[in-house]
C-alpha cells in the first residue's frame, strides 16, 4: 500500500519532475517526497532519443538523470509505472488507475504531454511509432536497422531530427509533411528550404506539401497512402506531429486550464497548493509579456527546479528565459525568445544559411534570436530580448 500523506508529491517522472526534486531539496532538506511517473524507467533526458544515442555519443545508461541511489539518498520515494487519474484539491489527495490514493501538502503536475495521433484510417495500426519515449527509441533501434526503410511523418522537431538520425544509421528515409519546407513554425522560409536541401543531398526523399490519408499493412511492411494517392512501402513508420499537453486531470479537478495548465509567475495553478511545470504549464513569460507554453528541455529543467523551490517556500517569480537547440546534420542552432517564423526576420550571415544569427522582430523590437552554428551566445541574446532592443542598422554587430 502506498505511503500516504507526503509533504511533496510530484506527478510526472520526466525532466521537470526530477528537477523539482532538486529544487525542493535546495530549500527543504527533509520533507518527504513522492515521485510518481507513468513510464517504467527512472527519469531520463529526452534530447538524446533523437540525437546523441543515434550518433554513438551516449549510451542508454548515460541518459538517466540520476541513479536509484540518488533518490534514496535524498529520501525520495519512487513510483514508476503509475498513472494518476484524479485530483481532489479539497481533500489534498490524488488517485491512481488502481484506486490507490496519495495525500499531499504540496502537489506538482509535471505530466508533460502525449503524442498527437493521426486521425486517418490505420493511424492506430500496431507498430506505428508515435515517437516520444525511451521505449520508442529502443523499439526503433531494433526495427530500423541498417538497410531498412522508414517513412517519417512530420517535419517539425521530431521529424527533422529522427530523419537525420536514421539517415546517418543508413536507413532509407522518406519524409512526409504538409508544409513546403522543414520546421516551418520556427525557421524562416529561406532557412527551412536551405536545410531541406541538405536533407535531399543526403539521400532523404522528401514529400512536402502533403500528408498521409491512410496506413495499412502488407505482410511485415507498412503502406502509407498519401492524400494525392501516392503509396509508399516501408519497414517502419514514425510519426512526430506534435504533442497534446496532459491537462485533463487538472481540468476535471477544477483547475484553470487553457492550452495547458494555467500557472502564475510563481508556477502555482489556480489552486495555491498545486503547481505545474514543463510541457503542460501555461505560464506568464515575463520578458515577452505574454502567456506561453514551452515544450523544450531547458524549460522543463529550470521550471521544474523553480517549482520545487517554490513548493518548499521560496516564492520566487519564474523569470528565466528558456532556450532550445537542435542538430540537423552539420546544421546546429540554439535559440531563445519568440522564435516564430510568422515574425519579421533579419539574418546576419557569416556563411549564408549556415553560420550566423537570425533576429526575429515584432514592431522592429527584437523578440527572438536564433544562433546558427554559433555557440555560447545565449546570454547575449537573452539580454537583447529582455531589454526590448529595437533593430537599428547596427543589428548585425549585436551578437558577434
Ligand atoms: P512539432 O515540432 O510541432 O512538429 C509537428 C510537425 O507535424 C509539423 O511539421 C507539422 O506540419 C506536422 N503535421 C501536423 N499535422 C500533420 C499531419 N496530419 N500529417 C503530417 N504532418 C503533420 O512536433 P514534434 O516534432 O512532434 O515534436 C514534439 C515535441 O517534442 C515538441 O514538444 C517539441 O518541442 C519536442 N522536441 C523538441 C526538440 C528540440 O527542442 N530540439 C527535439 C525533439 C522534440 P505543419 O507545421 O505544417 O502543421
Amino acid at each position: 500500500m502506498a505511503k500516504k500523506g507526503c509533504r511533496y508529491v510530484i506527478v510526472g517522472g520526466g525532466l521537470a519532475g526530477a528537477s523539482a526534486v532538486e529544487g525542493i531539496r535546495e530549500v527543504d532538506p527533509e520533507g518527504s517526497i513522492l515521485l510518481i511517473g507513468s513510464e517504467r524507467h527512472l527519469p531520463y533526458d529526452r534530447p538524446p532519443l533523437t540525437k546523441k544515442l543515434w550518433f554513438g555519443q551516449k549510451k542508454v545508461q548515460e541518459i538517466f538523470l540520476h541513479d536509484e541511489s540518488y533518490y534514496s539518498r535524498h529520501c525520495v520515494e519512487l513510483r514508476p509505472g503509475v498513472r494518476i487519474m484524479s485530483i481532489d484539491p479539497r481533500r489534498k489527495e490524488i488517485t491512481d488507475e488502481r484506486g490507490r490514493t496519495y495525500g499531499y501538502e504540496k502537489l506538482l503536475l509535471a505530466t508533460g504531454g502525449s503524442p498527437r495521433r493521426l486521425p486517418v484510417p490505420g493511424g492506430d495500426l500496431q507498430g506505428i511509432c508515435y515517437y516520444r519515449t525511451l521505449y520508442d527509441y529502443l523499439r526503433l533501434r531494433r526495427e530500423a536497422a541498417e538497410g531498412k526503410s522508414a517513412v517519417v511523418i512530420g517535419g517539425g522537431f521530431i521529424g527533422s531530427e529522427i530523419a537525420a538520425a536514421l539517415n546517418i544509421s543508413r536507413v532509407d528515409v522518406t519524409m512526409v509533411f504538409p508544409s513546403s519546407y522543414l520546421c516551418n513554425r520556427v525557421f524562416p522560409e529561406y532557412l527551412g528550404r536551405a536545410v531541406l536541401e541538405r536533407y535531399r543531398q543526403r539521400g532523404i526523399r522528401v514529400l512536402s506539401g502533403t500528408a498521409p490519408a491512410s496506413f495499412s499493412r502488407q505482410g511485415d511492411r507498412f503502406v502509407t497512402r498519401l492524400r494525392n494517392g501516392q503509396e509508399i512501402e516501408s519497414d517502419v513508420v514514425i510519426v512526430g506531429i506534435g504533442i497534446r499537453p496532459e491537462v485533463e486531470t487538472a481540468r476535471t479537478a477544477g483547475l484553470e486550464t487553457d492550452n495547458g495548465i494555467v500557472v502564475n509567475a510563481c508556477l502555482q495553478t489556480s489552486h495555491p497548493d498545486i503547481y505545474a511545470a514543463g510541457d503542460n504549464a501555461w505560464f506568464p513569460y515575463e520578458a515577452l509579456g505574454k502567456g506561453v507554453r514551452v515544450e523544450h528541455w531547458d524549460n522543463a529543467l529550470n521550471q521544474g527546479r523553480w517549482a520545487g523551490r517554490n513548493m518548499a517556500g521560496a516564492r520566487r517569480r519564474f523569470d528565466y528565459m528558456p532556450y532550445f537547440f537542435s542538430d540537423l546534420f552539420e546544421f546546429g542552432y540554439e535559440a531563445v525568445g519568440e522564435v516564430d517564423s510568422g515574425l519579421e526576420t533579419i539574418p546576419c550571415w557569416r556563411k549564408e544559411n549556415d553560420t550566423g544569427v537570425i533576429y526575429y522582430l515584432k514592431d522592429k523590437i527584437i523578440r527572438g534570436v536564433m544562433m546558427c552554428n554559433l555557440w555560447d551566445r545565449i546570454d547575449a541574446a537573452r539580454e537583447l530580448i529582455r531589454m526590448r532592443v529595437s533593430a537599428g542598422p547596427e543589428i548585425c554587430d549585436r551578437i558577434p
